[in-house]
């Protein structure tokens, strides 16, 4: 996947409370095209596969259990800086540290239901994005 490229997920909370449509419209704003997109849910393994990194965090069962607990919304958005800027767009893990306006700070309620997932790194958005989509599925 090209390095103007991340990858989304808008967690089950945020589909749950319906705010996929408000949060959609934040990223669109933030200049960011839509390469991929789909409504899917994780089962408990593949959240587990997902998050392998974090498997030995204390935090971990409980995040794959919360992943898995309803359908979500995986994205691909590319624009210049993708990574980084949508880093700054969802704003800190934690909703209490994260800076008003940004999309956690509006829609998460806590540090573990923080509504929205963004890669890290541009080498982590393209084995995220291939986690969820086949090449077809790209535009
Ligand atoms: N998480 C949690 N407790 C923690 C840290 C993280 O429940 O103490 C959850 C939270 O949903 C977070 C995800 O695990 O978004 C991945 O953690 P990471 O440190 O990668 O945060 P992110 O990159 O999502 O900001
Ligand atoms: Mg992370």
């Amino acid at each position: 996947m090209a390095a103007n490229r991340t990858f989304t997920m808008l967690k089950p909370d945020a589909v749950r409370a319906g705010n996929i449509g408000n949060i959609l419209q934040m990223i669109n704003a933030a200049g960011y095209r839509i390469v991929a997109m789909k409504l899917t849910q994780l089962s408990l393994e593949k959240a587990g596969e997902f998050y392998e990194v974090h498997k030995e965090r204390p935090f971990y069962g409980e995040l794959c259990a919360f992943m898995s607990s309803g359908p979500i919304v995986a994205a691909i958005l590319e624009k210049d800086n993708a990574v980084e800027d949508f880093r700054t767009l969802i704003g800190a893990t934690n909703p209490a540290n994260a800076a008003p306006g940004t999309i956690r700070a509006k829609y998460a309620t806590s540090m573990g239901e923080n509504a929205v997932h963004g890669s890290d790194s541009d080498e982590n958005a393209a084995i995220e994005g291939a986690f969820h989509f086949a090449g077809v599925e790209l535009f």
